[in-house]
């Protein structure tokens, strides 16, 4: 049976144009109200436009600071945050590293660069993100503690690190991801891209392994036209993240010395100065999200859809809202419904396990994963124009 009506449909059209306006009401999209404009003339002005210079500097202090981690490491692209934060948490060649398959492609594309295979457990409903009893039954079904390390009893595999996502800046249940990471030798690694402003208590999504990595691609919560950022509060592992991702070169004031095969991953100065004053906005546009978040839950508990939300104890930045519909003919039904009408709305990922290149890869069966891939409805997101105008006089 089809449970959402079609006065239901029109609800939240008209509900969405009366918080974004009219036209066509994209997903998400940046603003670039505050001194972004400035920040790039002052970078051209200066000539340091590429891979030197002060904004990089300034924008990862930023990061820092708002997250609370202690190092924080600019890169060229979230994925490529992600492929170092790997290695060097330790990820080689033949390894597996387990992860969700309820993710975006960037995840497994990193952990592929790595050398690794991944595995993937199932997802908790209400979080979207790695279910930590999944993690354990996983964990005491296929794998032994040797030397301190976990194997894979059936691929013959070390199992060298662990990548939970936090879905559209819902934190997952990381504290008890952390604890049996710790348990069984594996290396936590965040994939925090999408929950730049999100929080476990009061610790900063993104902190609570080796290595959290952010992305600052157009479509995420602030933007550096495209960027990434590795978090870590390791000072030794933070200096080789620099080293490795600028060409591994030992300063000198003219010889070309590089120590081993790094990256050129790192973030040219323009996208920094881009990134600086969206740090600075970076609060406005939480508490204007949390407002538009708010509107949602109102309108969907209204109707009688679920409306995700952040589970106890945990703040989420509502970097997209998402919903669930009943099952996937009336997911169908819903996205065909506003697509049509001009208000974007979009599907949850397909599993990765459903991707040629990850489909042989072992898994637990996914129940969560698979119910959520059929229902889950992502909604337009973005500050509403008019806020941003307010906020400007
Ligand atoms: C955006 C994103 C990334 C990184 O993407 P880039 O486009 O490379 O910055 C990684 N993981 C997830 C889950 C993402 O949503």
């Amino acid at each position: 049976m089809n449970c959402m009506s079609d006065e239901s449909q029109k609800a939240f059209v008209d509900h969405v144009r009366g918080v974004f306006g009219e036209g066509f009401i994209p997903l998400h999209r940046p603003v670039f109200e505050g001194n972004e404009r400035q920040y790039l003339v002052d970078c051209i002005d200066s000539n340091f436009v590429s891979s030197v210079g002060a904004k990089v500097t300034e924008f990862e202090q930023q990061v820092a600071t708002f997250t609370g981690a202690r190092f924080a490491i600019a890169t060229v692209n979230g994925t490529a945050a992600l492929h170092v934060a790997l290695q060097l948490a330790g990820v080689g060649r033949g390894d597996e590293v387990i992860s969700q398959a309820l993710t975006f492609i960037a995840t497994c594309n990193a952990l592929s660069y790595a050398g690794a295979h991944p595995v993937f457990v199932d997802v908790d409903r209400d979080t979207m993100g790695m279910s930590p009893v999944a993690l354990r039954a996983f964990l005491t079904a296929n794998a032994e503690i040797r030397d301190g390390a976990a194997w894979n009893k059936a691929t013959g595999r070390r199992i060298a690190a662990c990548v939970p996502m936090h879905t559209f800046g819902l934190p997952c249940r990381i504290e008890e991801i952390a604890a049996i990471c710790l348990e069984w030798g594996v290396a936590l690694v965040e994939d925090a891209a999408e929950s730049l402003g999100s929080y476990v208590g009061a610790r900063h999504t993104g902190t609570f392994g080796q290595f959290g990595t952010l992305s600052f691609n157009g479509n995420k919560i602030i933007t550096t036209g495209g960027g990434g950022m590795i978090i870590t509060n390791d000072e030794v592992l933070a200096k080789r993240a620099k080293h490795i991702t600028t060409t591994a070169k030992i300063p000198h004031p003219y010889e070309f010395v590089h120590d081993e095969v790094g990256y050129n991953y790192r973030l040219p100065n323009l996208n920094a100065a881009l990134g600086c004053a969206q740090m600075e906005r970076l609060p406005w546009m939480l508490d204007v999200k949390r407002d538009v978040a708010e509107r949602y839950r109102a309108f969907f508990a209204s109707v009688g859809i679920p409306f995700a939300a952040p589970v106890a104890g945990c703040v989420g930045n509502h970097w997209l809202n998402a919903i669930v519909l009943a099952d996937k003919s009336e997911r169908d039904a819903f996205l065909a419904y506003t697509n049509e009408r001009g208000v974007m709305t979009r599907p949850i990922w397909r599993l990765m396990t459903e991707l040629e290149m990850f489909k042989h890869c072992q898994h637990d069966g996914l129940p969560n994963s698979r119910w959520l891939e059929e229902r889950v409805v992502n909604v337009p997101s973005s500050v509403p124009e008019h806020a941003f105008k307010a906020a400007n006089g």
